[in-house]
Parts: structure tokens; C-alpha cells; sequence
């Protein structure tokens, strides 16, 4: 789609997305999140024959970026819904997000899981302050308990990406891209549900309308992915990947992240397995910076020379989080120290 018939099907999915509502969130969040550096990489530019820039956003607290949608969907929250409290389900990075998010604007958070999530990940939520609820034997009972405690104690469910103010709180990460590289021709994201490509498209193309947009998933199970192609959300077979943040379902009854990132992300990269182990040993080498696999996967395409659609100009790769297994990175590097050898 072009660039403004894009934008104005935004508008019409979010009831309003100009560049005051943009700023109106960036002004919510500040307080509360990081500015993360943007660095220049002499190897991938090399590589890409063009300027490529790395958003640091791994840097992030929490260690990823979904803290800017956590702290907008509940800085927008009316002051009796925030005192009730707030939950989800998430195990990942969401979850963090949103347990940090919750301490810093002082309202109660409860983040349900199965008894079958590590209990690694569950000290990780707990420490950020959040109730970590232990509910049934799947991420599937851990959600139906987070819509029934909606329904019985009045906490606002704050999903990881379906949702207007969890998108525009992504965009403020577009909004500093573009302050931090005014050029930027192309950005790359990693796709999974939606969220973070959907805002993170709208604040660049509301600066840079001629701006591409390309989103990254691994191959294995990418939903965004098949129901782009489909023309609607379908469910894929979630398998074991090492961008495990980028795994799930976009969701049947998806509202506004999919058909936003139709509006608005012009190309999707899909990635093998080998393609994404190469990015995250690429910035262990070149940037001595630990990411995850879902954050390597830009860094992983331009390694693969996928990335020729490019528009010429400065390209910026975003690096979302750094919460992987310490002994999965660490096995990784080894066995590419031992290839190279
Ligand atoms: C959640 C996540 C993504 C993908 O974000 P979506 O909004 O679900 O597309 C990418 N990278 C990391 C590290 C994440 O945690």
C-alpha cells in the first residue's frame, strides 16, 4: 500500500493515529523508559553496501522493548482501573514488561503462568514486583484464568500487542529512530504478533512517509507471516525456535495489529534456524552484545543478503531484547568459535 493510503487506514483501525497522538505517548512513557543508543556497524554496512545502524534496544529495562507498551496501556488507564490492578499471561518479555511498567505507576500486577514455565522466568517476573499466579498445566489455562479474574475482580487485562495504546506505545521506538537517524530509509523489524512492527510503521512513515518497512520472522512457525498471506489471522503450528519471542498465534479474533501491519510494514523476511543462530554470534563478535534470537534477525537478513529491497538511504535494525538462556548463547558462540577453527 502506499505510504499514505497506509496511513489513513491506520487512522480509521485506531479512531485517530496523528503525529500529536504519537507525541502524546511518547510524553506518557519517557518518564518511565529508556532512550536506548543507536550505534553505527561497520560490518553490516559493509555487507548492505549501504549505512546500517543497530538500535540498542536491548538496553532497554526489562531487557526488551515491550516495557514502552506496558507503561502506555497502563499510564492511559483511568486512576480506579489502575488502583484495581492489572494481569496477563505472558512468560516472556511481556510479562516483565508489564510487571515493571505496573511498579513504576504503582498499581498491583498479577502475571499468570502454568506450573510448567521454569522457575527461572517466574523469579524474573516476581522480582520485578509483580503476583505471579501458578495456574493449571498450560499457557492456555494460565490465559483462561487471567479473563476470569477480568471478569471477578474487576484487573484490567493488558494483552502483549492487540491493542491501541500497547501499539502506540511501541511507536515511540519509531519516534526515536527517526530523532537518532533523521535519514533512515529502511527500518527492519522482527515480526511476531504484530505490535511493535504496527507502531513502530506508523511513527516512521507519519515522519518519512517514503520510508520501507520490512519485518522479520523465523520460519518456523510464523503467524503474521501466513495470515498476511491468507488475508486473514490463522493459527500455524508453534514449534521450538531460537527466536522464541517471536513464537504464538496472532490471535482469530485480532483487532488491530493485524490489519495494521497489512497497512502499513511493505515486505516480510522469513529466516531459517542456522540464518539466526549467524546474527546473534555476528553482534556476540562485532558488538560483544548479548541479544536473543528474535532480536538477531535483521542483523540475520542482512547477513543473508535479504535485504535487497531496501530503499537507498540509511537502514536501522532494531535489537528488541537480550533475554535468552545464558547456556543456549553461550553454546552457540562456542560452536561457531570451533567452526571457525
Ligand atoms: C515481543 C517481541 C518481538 C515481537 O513483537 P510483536 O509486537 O509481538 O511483533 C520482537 N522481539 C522481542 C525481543 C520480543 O520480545
Amino acid at each position: 500500500m502506499q505510504a499514505r493510503a497506509g496511513l489513513m487506514r491506520a487512522a480509521e483501525i485506531l479512531g485517530g493515529a496523528d503525529l500529536a497522538r504519537l507525541q502524546a505517548a511518547q510524553a506518557r512513557v519517557s518518564p518511565h523508559v529508556r532512550c536506548t543508543p543507536m550505534v553505527r556497524s561497520q560490518a553490516l554496512t559493509a555487507r548492505q553496501g549501504a549505512e546500517v545502524w543497530l538500535k540498542f534496544e536491548h538496553h532497554q529495562d526489562t531487557g526488551a522493548f515491550k516495557l514502552r507498551g506496558a507503561t502506555h496501556a497502563l499510564a492511559c488507564l483511568a486512576p480506579e482501573a489502575l488502583a484495581r490492578g492489572v494481569v496477563t499471561a505472558s512468560t516472556g518479555n511481556h510479562g516483565r514488561a508489564l510487571a515493571l511498567a505496573a511498579q513504576r505507576l504503582g498499581a498491583h500486577a498479577t502475571v499468570c503462568m502454568s506450573d510448567l514455565v521454569p522457575e527461572n522466568k517466574v523469579q524474573a517476573v516476581r522480582e520485578l514486583g509483580a503476583e505471579v499466579a501458578i495456574v493449571g498445566h498450560s499457557q492456555d489455562d494460565a490465559q483462561v484464568q487471567a479473563r476470569e479474574w477480568v471478569a471477578s475482580r474487576g484487573l484490567t487485562y493488558v494483552p502483549p500487542f492487540d491493542h491501541p495504546d500497547v501499539i502506540l506505545g511501541q511507536a515511540t521506538l519509531g519516534l526515536e529512530v527517526v530523532a537518532q537517524c533523521p535519514e533512515v530509509a529502511t527500518v527492519v523489524v522482527p515480526l511476531s504478533g504484530g505490535g511493535l512492527a504496527a507502531g513502530v510503521a506508523l511513527a516512521v512513515k507519519t515522519l518519512r512517509p517514503r520510508a520501507r518497512v520490512i519485518g522479520v520472522s523465523m520460519v518456523k512457525g510464523a503467524a503474521m507471516a501466513a495470515s498476511l498471506e491468507f488475508g486473514r489471522p490463522v493459527d500455524v503450528l508453534e514449534q521450538p525456535t531460537l527466536a522464541d519471542s517471536l513464537g504464538g498465534g496472532i490471535g482469530l479474533d485480532n483487532r488491530y495489529s493485524f490489519a495494521l501491519v497489512q497497512a502499513l510494514v511493505d515486505e516480510v523476511v522469513l529466516l531459517d534456524e542456522a540464518a539466526i543462530a549467524r546474527g546473534m554470534v555476528h553482534v556476540h563478535r562485532h558488538q560483544h552484545e548479548v541479544v536473543e534470537g528474535a532480536a538477531a534477525v535483521g542483523v540475520a537478513a542482512v547477513l543473508e543478503g535479504r535485504l535487497q529491497s531496501a530503499a537507498p538511504g540509511p537502514m536501522v535494525l532494531l535489537l528488541t531484547g537480550r533475554n535468552v538462556d545464558p547456556r543456549v548463547h553461550r553454546d552457540l558462540v562456542a560452536r561457531a568459535v570451533e567452526e571457525d577453527a
